[in-house]
């Protein structure tokens, strides 16, 4: 039985690993910024396990901070840590403002590190724990018309592939999660309280020409599950994301053309 926290535990993603560990067995501190969405769901796994809710905005260092402390000093330890909370932001390049840049390096990048930065020093002062910071699998491929999205997201797997190296010597586990396109509200919901652009308006429908068929959160939920036992460097899933993650390892100047095909499909 593990003791986890996950950010952005109210909606998507997730909800379902939140679901998924707890009905395993693990105690879950379901934090977002979305209280009463967190107190929905630790309220509905309480029937069948251990879960609590937390208020948390990952853009904020030191309630981040003092909430890794808080579960670590009331449970003991700090076992599976999931920096997962995100946005979505997207639009032509030349049509962004820098809010649309600063508010996904805040909330995308700056929200992992908090994490990281909170959860790290008291996983290596207990000699274990896995960190799992969720990418994308725009943080591996080129993912144009979501520019700020997947700068953040190619940070995440830098960052959480860099620490994995560094931290195994201390017992401590990363690993990124690089899901493709998923079926969550994130695609309905895209540049939050930031200038509309059409790219964002129609995310769902974009995703949906690129990717057939959405993944669910819940298929996700048991990739993740799997990859946290088999300790892999980046879950990345479905079948299709793994190909595509191919390509690029194959050819990047190939993969870009793909990409470019990929944006002829966006134009209704
Ligand atoms: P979602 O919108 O369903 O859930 C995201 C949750 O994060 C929400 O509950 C929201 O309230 C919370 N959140 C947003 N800003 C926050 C903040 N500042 N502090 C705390 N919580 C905050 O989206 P999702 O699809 O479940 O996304 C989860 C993660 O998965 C994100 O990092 C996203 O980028 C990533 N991802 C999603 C997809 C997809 O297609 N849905 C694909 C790849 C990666």
């Amino acid at each position: 039985m593990n003791v986890a926290l996950i950010t952005g535990g109210a909606s998507g993603i997730g909800r379902a690993i939140a679901t998924a560990l707890v009905l395993r067995g693990d105690t879950v501190t379901v934090a977002d910024l979305d209280k009463r969405g967190a107190d929905e769901v630790a309220g509905r796994l309480s029937g069948h396990g251990t879960a609590e809710a937390a208020e948390l905005d990952v853009t904020d260092p030191d309630a981040v901070s003092a909430l890794y402390r808080d579960v670590r000093e009331r449970h003991g330890r700090l076992d599976l840590v999931f920096n997962n909370a995100g946005i979505a932001v997207g639009g032509r390049t030349d049509e962004l403002t820098l809010d649309h840049w600063n508010r996904t390096l805040d909330v995308n990048l700056r929200g992992v590190i908090h994490g990281v930065h909170a959860a790290y020093p008291i996983m290596v002062a207990q000699g274990h724990g896995h960190i799992l910071n969720t990418a994308s699998l725009a943080g591996l491929v080129p993912a144009p018309m979501m520019l700020p999205y997947t700068t953040t997201k190619h940070a995440v797997v830098g960052l959480s592939l860099g620490l994995r190296a560094e931290a195994a010597a201390a017992g401590v586990r990363v690993s990124a999660i690089c899901p493709g396109f998923v079926d969550t509200p994130l695609l309905d919901n895209a540049n939050p309280d930031l200038p509309p652009t059409e790219a964002a308006t129609n995310a769902r429908e974009a995703a949906l020409r690129i990717q057939r068929r959405l993944y669910t959160a819940e298929a996700l939920a048991r990739d993740v599950l799997r990859g946290i036992d088999k300790n892999q460097a980046l879950i990345v899933a479905p079948a299709s994301a793994r190909a595509a993650w191919r390509g690029v390892r194959l050819s990047p100047e190939g993969a870009v053309r793909v990409a470019r095909r990929g944006l002829s499909r966006l134009r209704p």
